[in-house]
């Protein structure tokens, strides 16, 4: 799996830590310093609209950037994070950011996009997630519509109709919700069709294989076309391949993000691009050896 890739030394340390609760909360402790002493940052990953051909959207994806054990990545400290109960200031911590640089891209006159923060279930669950949100759009001036919510199925677990009332509080507001790495939880299909999504998001882990595995691509057909009947945008993530993107839009797949449009980018960076974008679109990979 692709979540398995970019290990370095702290990953290691960390599943050695998995069973020490008392470095763990060591960890806890670097991990509060680290927000504290600004070592975060927020990297954004372009998602394209296979109509338009355009960049529409990002991602937003938190960073660790620690002094001796480098760029750490989420899936070894978001656990973490819920754990020690850091999750709560952490996850604000990229809405406010990822909600500030947007806007200020839309200050600089770029086409307005929509950025899409991740949420983990213990955050949803704990923190008075509608004020925060609130707050934050208020705060650094974005319009609701250019944020996206994404939740995963794992929020479902918990208490549905509580889940509800949140999902639909958000909804009033303006903002997007979608569901993450869709297809990989445990959740029941019928809340697709009680909680106000805007989109469904297929997991990587059924796209890398879709050319060659039989059942990986019944898996993202069946997706795509639930989520079309069902109203809902779908956005295929961790495209790397023209092939996967050939099957992807044979499919009527509407958005797609992955590696080989471009890996998430600092924000400096992915400013370039979208300069870059605003003449040339991605054209030439989009038309190449697509049939319908
Ligand atoms: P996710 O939300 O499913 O994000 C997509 C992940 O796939 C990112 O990993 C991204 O870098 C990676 N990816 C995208 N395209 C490709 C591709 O073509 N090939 C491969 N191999 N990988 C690709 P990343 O940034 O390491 O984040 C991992 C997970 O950590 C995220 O998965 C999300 O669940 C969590 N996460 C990241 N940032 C946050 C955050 O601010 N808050 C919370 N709660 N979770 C976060
Ligand atoms: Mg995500
Ligand atoms: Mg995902
Ligand atoms: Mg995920």
């Amino acid at each position: 799996r692709a979540k398995d890739q970019g290990r370095n030394n702290f990953q290691l340390y960390a599943a050695e830590m998995n069973s020490l609760s008392f470095e763990r909360l060591a960890l806890g402790n670097m991990l509060r310093k680290a927000l504290d002493q600004e070592e975060l940052l927020v990297h954004y990953q372009p998602q394209v609209d296979l109509d338009s051909g355009e960049i529409f959207g990002m991602e937003a994806l938190v960073r660790w950037q620690h002094p001796e054990l480098g760029l750490i990545s989420p899936l070894q400290f978001i656990s973490l994070a819920e754990e020690t109960g850091l999750i709560g200031a952490l996850g604000e911590w990229v809405l406010r950011t990822a909600c500030a640089q947007n806007k200020a891209w839309q200050l600089a006159g770029m086409p307005p996009l929509r950025v899409a923060v991740n949420l983990s279930a213990r955050q949803f669950k704990h923190t008075p997630l509608i004020d925060t949100v609130a707050h934050v759009l208020e705060d650094t001036g974005l319009d609701p519509q250019y944020l996206e919510l994404e939740l995963t199925e794992s929020i479902v677990a918990e208490n549905v109709e509580a889940t509800i009332t949140t999902l639909r509080d958000l909804k009033a507001m303006g903002v997007q919700l979608s569901i993450d790495d869709f297809g990989t939880g445990y959740s029941s299909l019928s809340y697709l069709k009680r909680f106000p999504l805007d989109m469904l998001k297929i997991d990587q882990s059924f796209v890398h294989h879709i050319n060659t595995d039989a059942d990986d691509a019944a898996i993202v057909t069946a997706v795509i076309t639930l989520a079309h009947s069902l109203k809902l945008k779908v956005i295929a993530e961790g495209v790397q391949t023209e092939e996967q993107l050939t099957f992807l839009r044979a499919q009527r797949c509407d958005k797609v993000q992955g590696n080989l449009f471009s890996k998430p980018l600092t924000a400096e960076e992915f400013g370039k691009l979208l300069h870059k974008k605003k003449e040339e679109r991605w054209d030439g990979l989009l038309t190449k050896g697509v049939s319908y």
